[in-house]
């Protein structure tokens, strides 16, 4: 006799940062950003009158706040519930080949695993020692290409025209650009939508919006993507997005001034913090995300992991080839900043 268990879809699943329980806590694991969401988002919340019907399925107001926001058209949008509904959408979209999705082999962890979920082949290109993503890796045949810029964990920036050089070797397959962390000091490939109709670039409210409890994300790209994704998330479920993530997004996308100042605060802060970890003995790729990834001369960074998850500071340790020596380590506000590196110099004795 057949068992269930025989049938059941096994999959290894993306294990997401520690939510600690405790106070006190200094967070610096899962790059959320330090800094309220805009005062205009928690106004917005009397607007939420509307609970008792269900939302809009097509998410129309904040769609069209975000279209008029990027100067783009409301049918190149796509809104998702966080940039992972989004992205795990466009997978199931548009990696429909025999051959393989290529995706670098230090990336966000999450692309391999929602390939294995929908039984996409998949290919890692290894980065190079400088932990930088080598577009030539990415010209041979394939069923899509997807990359991070900045590339998580590493913050490493790709320049806009070796985005514009992977898309011209893959005129052919999908290539998505997963913006998370873009805001915080990079140029995003969206100028490129128009002359790529193969481009998807994705974004989130979770970063540099403040927004990560809201769970926001969106595609922006040629219409017919658009409407390939809306067809599969009609497929799948219509109202994804709750009526206070669409009322709040709104709002929140129309401070702009809120959102500048907040994103150039952080850059401040990691520039002054790269400078520091420099000085412990640390090294890293220049980061232009809300985090830095970096190793120490001397002290394996699981020991200084766990040392700091002592002092109730929690930065990321990923146990993985090629990265198991670095720590992942948010930018949070000055003070917090400042505390870590009284924490380093406390264990390096300076
Ligand atoms: N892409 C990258 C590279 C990320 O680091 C994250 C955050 N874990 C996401 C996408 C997903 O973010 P969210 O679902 O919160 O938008």
């Amino acid at each position: 006799m057949k068992s269930w268990r025989d049938s059941v879809r096994n999959v290894v699943p993306y294990t997401p940062g520690e939510q600690p329980k405790e106070d006190g806590v200094i967070k610096l694991n899962t790059n959320e950003n330090p800094y309220p969401p805009s005062p205009k988002v928690l106004e917005a919340m009397k607007e939420i009158t509307n609970l008792r019907k269900y939302p809009d399925p097509a998410v129309s107001d904040l769609t069209e706040a975000l279209s008029s926001y990027y100067r783009i058209d409301s049918s190149e949008v796509f809104v998702g519930v966080g940039s992972d509904d989004v992205l795990a959408i466009a997978f199931l979209t548009f990696f429909n080949s025999d051959v393989p999705v290529f995706f670098p082999d230090i990336t966000y962890s999450f692309y391999d695993v929602w390939a294995d979920l929908f039984q996409i082949p998949f290919e890692r290109k290894p980065l190079n020692e400088k932990f930088e993503i080598c577009a030539q890796d990415y010209y041979g045949e394939n069923g899509g290409v997807i990359f991070p810029n900045p590339n998580a964990p590493t913050g490493a920036l790709l320049e806009l025209e070796t985005v514009r050089d992977i898309l011209d070797h893959n005129r052919e397959v999908l290539v998505i650009v997963d913006e998370a962390y873009i805001d915080f000091g990079g140029e995003s490939a969206l100028s490129l939508i128009h002359d790529y109709d193969n481009l998807l670039v994705v974004q989130t409210y979770s970063k540099s919006r403040s927004l990560a409890g809201l769970r926001i994300g969106y595609a922006m790209g040629n219409r017919e993507l658009i409407k390939a994704m809306s067809d599969v998330k009609y497929s799948f479920n219509s109202y994804t997005m709750n009526e206070p993530s669409i009322v709040m997004g709104t709002a929140a996308i129309k401070d702009e001034e809120y959102f500048q100042d907040t994103r150039n605060k952080i850059i401040k802060t990691r520039e002054w913090f790269q400078e520091e970890l420099r000085e412990l003995g640390f090294s890293f790729a220049d980061s232009k995300a809300n985090f830095v990834f970096a190793a120490h001369e001397s002290i394996p960074a699981r020991e200084l992991f766990e040392a700091a998850k002592k002092e109730k500071i929690y930065v990321r340790y990923f146990d993985k080839p090629r990265i198991n020596n670095y720590l992942r380590i948010s930018i949070g506000t000055d003070e917090e900043m400042q505390a870590l590196v009284r924490f380093f110099k406390s264990m390096m004795n300076k």
